[in-house]
């Protein structure tokens, strides 16, 4: 029960996939396929000469439920791990149901006529998997994924009740570009752009987008600017841990992306409706990722690191508590391991440990899961002993704002 198909040959993957090649007692056979098969062959190379390690390469349109069922059904994978778009989640997903195999991803689906960042379609499958015995680990990346399972570890061991969720989201490289995403453009612009959304007193509350700033001294990086924005864990947190009383997400963004991507907006270079052109329709939020700088290229030049994690208060023996709990991550260690930003591994690696935990069967069930439904104990255990460490500390107070 060893066998992996990854689908998508981008930056997460290539991360996830170096990984799982680097720990041959977790993973057997691997099989990478993608849309265009020569990303596959580049990043098997990588791993041939990072760790010695053969990896099979193939082509599929991951759109294609059928064309990806006969490859799942050619592979006979133990888990396909889909580290495509957000749009093939369903596709993929259906693909699993029809060849019999478990699946995991790091992102939920999104139409591609609107930008919803929405559970509903992927929990619509919860019956499904349950009576094909199989198990669907949706979100395993950073956030949604490590932020998850951490908030679960306060749960667990710091705080009897947690009231408030802060998740903090830090990049503090420098790709020394004038603008570019740190991963999929089109995917990163639209979650950006969106309404900023929390969850307060049970309810959702609204504000237009990057219009909440507060400033955060993160450890290891300094003190920036970061915004409220909406992001996906927010809704699952909601729903499997009721008792929180309010949660964010906050990112930080410096000042010049964000001048570029006001001008971006501005002109309509981030929208996506159709346009006509040349009697051709093209979305422009689709023609500008093609002419920015590809995320799995930034890698070479990226230098500072990532702070990521969450800020939790509530309750421990009845005595009031915050609990701060982060990871930070370096941009030019993770690209000497393994060829990529820290951006990239942040959540490549977490696909990684997610996949060997559903493998080994420590954490295991049918139906589609959430990761903070799963015990966090040994998610934890394998962040730090495969490229994550994180610290957790008590602070003095709670956040002022
Ligand atoms: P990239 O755009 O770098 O890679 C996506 C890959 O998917 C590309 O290789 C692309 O192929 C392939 N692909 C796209 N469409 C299809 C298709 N129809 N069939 C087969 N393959 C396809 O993205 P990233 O690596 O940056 O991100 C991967 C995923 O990780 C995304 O879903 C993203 O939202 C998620 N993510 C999650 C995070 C988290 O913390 N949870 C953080 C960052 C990203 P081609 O090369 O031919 O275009």
């Amino acid at each position: 029960m060893k066998d992996v198909l990854v689908i998508g040959a981008g930056g997460v993957s290539s991360v996830a996939v170096h990984k799982m090649a680097k720990n041959p007692d977790l993973f057997g056979k691997i099989t990478l396929a993608s849309r265009r098969e020569f990303k596959c062959e580049a990043i098997a190379k990588s791993v041939q000469e990072r760790f010695g390690a053969t990896i099979e390469t193939a082509q599929v349109d991951a759109d294609n439920v059928d064309a990806t069922a006969a490859l799942i059904d050619t592979v006979k994978p133990d888990l396909v791990v889909n580290l495509a778009l957000p749009y093939q989640d369903l596709p993929i997903m259906d693909a699993c149901l029809k060849a019999g195999a478990n699946y995991l991803d790091t992102a939920n689906y999104e139409p591609r006529d609107e930008a919803k960042f929405e559970y509903k379609w992927q929990w619509e499958y919860q019956e499904r998997f349950k009576q094909a015995g199989l198990m669907a680990l949706l979100g395993s990346g950073f956030d949604p994924g490590v932020t998850s399972v951490f908030t679960m570890y306060l749960k667990k061991h710091y705080l009897d009740r947690i009231d408030t969720l802060d998740i903090l989201d830090c990049n503090g490289g420098d790709h020394g570009q004038h603008f570019a995403t740190n991963f999929n453009p089109e995917i990163n612009i639209r979650e950006i752009t969106a309404a900023a959304r929390h969850y307060e007193e049970g309810k959702w509350i609204e504000t237009p987008a990057l219009s909440t700033r507060q400033v955060y001294n993160f450890e290891e990086v300094g003190t920036k600017n970061m915004y409220l924005m909406y992001h996906e864990e927010l809704e699952s947190l909601a729903t499997h841990l009721p008792e929180l009383k309010r949660i964010r997400f906050w990112m930080t963004f410096g000042d010049q992306y964000l001048r570029y991507l006001d001008v971006l907006q501005n002109v309509g270079m981030t929208s996506i409706e159709p346009v006509m052109y040349e009697g051709h329709e093209v979305i422009p939020l689709q023609f500008l990722k093609a002419v920015l700088p590809e995320p799995s290229d930034l890698g070479q030049t990226t230098k500072g690191k990532t702070n990521i994690g969450n800020i939790a208060t509530g309750e421990k023996d009845g005595q009031a508590k915050t609990v701060r709990i982060y990871n930070v991550c370096d941009h030019e260690e993770a690209f000497a391991e393994t060829g990529n930003q820290a951006v990239s591994y942040t959540t490549g690696v977490p696909a990684m440990i997610g996949s060997a935990l559903m493998l080994n069967g420590t954490w295991k069930g049918e139906g589609v899961f959430n990761m903070e439904q799963m015990d966090p104990d040994p998610f934890m255990d394998m962040l730090n002993n495969h490229g994550l460490p994180w610290q957790v500390r008590e602070l003095a107070e709670p956040l002022k704002f």
